[in-house]
């Protein structure tokens, strides 16, 4: 509608796909939970960045994603609360393997992902743990043996750990790549391929990426399906 289009305008929205659902301009307009908006609002947060206004209706409808946006724009909360959401509607066991898988290029980002999980997750029981490398794997693999919602991870670690045979990734269905423009320029194609070889088709796959170069486009075509694409600001494209 024309509310939809002038906000789209105002905040450098374009959005590439059918049927795209208007952005939530407000977070009373998200439907989340009371408990999250609590945290949101504790924050100081007083309205959801471009990014988050875009991307959460559509992955509240289980539409796969590609999000172009620069650092900085939110994109982190963009996956995370649509991601709790999933959770509390597929009420999986923990204790069976990650519902929720995020990749992320290092092991500082990663931690900074696993800090936004925790404080916003919470008050809703979402737990959470985050794999990286350059630290011992027995911590990490026992928090996984008490079962976690959440794995944050870097793609070497999670595969060393996938080749000892301490995660099963078949219960994920909703799958984030983010920074996948980094982890491709830090050589982690290979391993992030082998990854999704673990994790079944059926799941919903949220990418999020600075840039959109050649083989950031060609992992967008060949694992997700049908994906909207939400550019913010001007892109490289
Ligand atoms: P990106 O992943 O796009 O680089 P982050 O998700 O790390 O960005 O968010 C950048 C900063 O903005 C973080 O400190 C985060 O807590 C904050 N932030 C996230 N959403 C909002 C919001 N709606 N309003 C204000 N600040 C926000
Ligand atoms: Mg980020």
């Amino acid at each position: 509608g024309p509310s939809a289009d002038a906000y789209r305008r105002q905040n450098e929205i374009t959005v590439i796909g059918d049927n795209v659902p208007p952005p939530f301009t407000s977070f009373e307009s998200t439907g989340f939970p009371p408990e999250v908006l609590r945290v949101v609002r504790g924050a100081g947060f007083k309205a959801p960045t471009p990014i988050q206004a875009q991307s959460w209706p559509i992955a509240l409808r289980s539409h796969d994603i590609v999000a172009v946006a620069k650092t900085g724009s939110g994109k982190t909360l963009g996956y995370l609360l649509p991601g709790f959401m999933h959770i509390k509607r597929t009420g999986k066991n923990p204790k069976m393997g990650p519902t929720v898988l995020v990749l992320s290029p290092t092991r500082e980002l990663a931690t900074q992902i696993q800090d936004e999980a925790e404080k916003f997750g919470q008050s809703s029981k979402i737990s959470c743990t985050c794999l990286y490398g350059g630290a011992q794997k027995g911590p990490q693999i026992r928090d996984l043996e008490q079962g976690v919602h959440i794995v944050v991870a870097t793609p070497g670690r999670l595969n060393d750990i996938m080749e000892m045979g301490k995660i099963s990734l078949n219960q994920v269905s909703y799958l984030v790549l983010d920074e996948a423009d980094r982890m491709l320029d830090m050589g982690f194609e290979p391993q992030i391929r082998k990854i999704l070889k673990e994790i079944p088709t059926r799941r919903q796959t949220l990418m999020y990426t600075a840039t959109w170069p050649k083989g950031v486009r060609n992992i967008a075509s060949e694992f997700l399906n049908k994906p909207v694409q939400v550019n913010i600001g001007r892109t490289d494209q």
